[in-house]
C-alpha cells in the first residue's frame, strides 16, 4: 500500500472532481491522499465520502494545495484554466505528475504549463478517453488521404454547464485535420458563423457547438465532399472513461523525464 502512488484530486467538488475521486478510491494502482477545493468552498473541512453523498473515508477536503501536494507523488486536475496554471507551479515544485484535463486555455497560460514541464512530469490533453484518442489519429489520416475538395467540419455536443467552446476535444480534432493537411489551424479555422457570412472558403476546417442537458461529449468529424460525406464520430456516455484515462496518465507519469506529455505517450498510441 504504502508505495502506490498518492494523487491529490483538485476540484474534488465538481461533476470530473467527484468521478475521480471515485476511481481513485477504487484503485488497486494508486492511493488518495488529497482532495483540493478553493478557501471558502463548502466542502473544506467535510469527509470527502460524506461530501459526495456516500460513507465517511477518512479524508477531508483541504484548501491547503501546497501541504498535499508535498505528500503526493501525482495531482489530477479537472478546474479551470487559472486554477490549473497555479497548481503547475506548485506541482512543479514538489516534482509531483500533474495530470490536467482542464481545458479553455489561452496562449500565455499554455506557455506557463510549458515553463511548469521544465521541471516536472505534466500530462494534458483534452480529452482522456481511449475512443476520442484513436479517432484523433483516424482524423489525421482520412484528412492526409483526402484533398482540400472534402470540406472539414467539427460538431460538437455538450451538456449545458460547459463554459468553453470550442470543447478541448473539438480542437484536438481540428489540429489533427489540420496537421493530416499540413496546415496550421489556426490559418484555416473557421469559427462562429453567423449572419452573412459569404461562401465557405476551400480548405477552411469549420467548428460548431451545440449545448443542452446532461450531454456527456460528442464529436462529428465530417469530411464532406460531392456527392459523398465522411463522418467520424465519438460519443462519450460516460465520464468514467475521463477519469480512467487521467489516472493512467498519473501512473504511467511515475518516473518519466519531466516534459510534457499526452494520451498519445500513455496508451502508446
Ligand atoms: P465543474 O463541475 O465546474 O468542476 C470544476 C471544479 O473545479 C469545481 O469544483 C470548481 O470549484 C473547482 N475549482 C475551480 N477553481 C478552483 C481552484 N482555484 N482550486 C480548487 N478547485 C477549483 O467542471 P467539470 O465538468 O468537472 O470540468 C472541469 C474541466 O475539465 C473543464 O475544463 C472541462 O472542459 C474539462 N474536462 C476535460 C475532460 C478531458 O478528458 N480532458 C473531460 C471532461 C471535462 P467551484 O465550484 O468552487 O468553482
Amino acid at each position: 500500500m504504502g508505495n502506490l502512488p498518492g494523487i491529490v484530486v483538485m476540484g474534488a467538488s465538481g461533476r470530473m472532481g467527484q468521478m475521480l475521486v471515485h476511481t481513485v478510491l477504487q484503485s488497486d494502482r494508486a492511493r488518495l491522499v488529497g482532495c483540493v477545493e478553493r478557501p471558502g468552498h463548502p466542502w473544506v473541512g467535510r469527509d470527502v465520502g460524506e461530501a459526495m453523498g456516500g460513507a465517511h473515508i477518512g479524508l477531508p477536503v483541504t484548501d491547503d494545495a501546497v501541504g498535499v501536494i508535498a505528500q503526493a507523488q501525482a495531482v489530477i486536475d479537472f478546474t479551470a484554466p487559472a486554477a490549473t496554471v497555479a497548481t503547475a507551479t506548485l506541482t512543479a515544485q514538489a516534482r509531483a505528475v500533474h495530470v490536467i484535463g482542464t481545458t479553455g486555455f489561452n496562449p500565455e497560460e499554455l506557455q506557463k504549463i510549458r515553463a511548469a514541464a521544465r521541471h516536472a512530469v505534466i500530462v494534458r490533453a483534452g480529452n482522456m478517453s481511449l475512443g476520442v484518442n484513436l479517432l484523433v489519429g483516424l482524423t489525421r489520416k482520412v484528412s492526409a488521404v483526402l484533398g482540400p475538395e472534402f470540406d472539414i467540419e467539427i460538431v460538437e455536443a455538450h451538456h449545458r454547464h460547459k463554459v468553453d467552446a470550442p470543447s478541448g476535444t473539438a480542437l484536438m480534432l481540428g489540429e489533427a485535420a489540420a496537421e493530416g493537411r499540413g496546415v496550421h489551424l489556426d490559418e484555416v479555422a473557421e469559427r462562429g458563423r453567423d449572419g452573412i457570412t459569404g461562401a465557405r472558403d476551400s480548405g477552411a476546417i469549420g467548428f460548431s457547438a451545440i449545448r443542452g442537458g446532461d450531454v456527456v461529449g460528442e464529436h462529428d468529424v465530417i469530411f464532406a465532399g460531392a456527392g459523398e460525406r465522411l463522418v467520424l464520430r465519438h460519443i462519450a456516455t460516460d465520464r468514467a472513461i475521463f477519469a480512467r484515462g487521467a489516472l493512467a496518465a498519473a501512473i504511467w507519469g511515475q518516473d518519466r523525464k519531466p516534459g510534457e506529455y499526452d494520451m498519445n505517450d500513455v496508451l502508446g498510441l
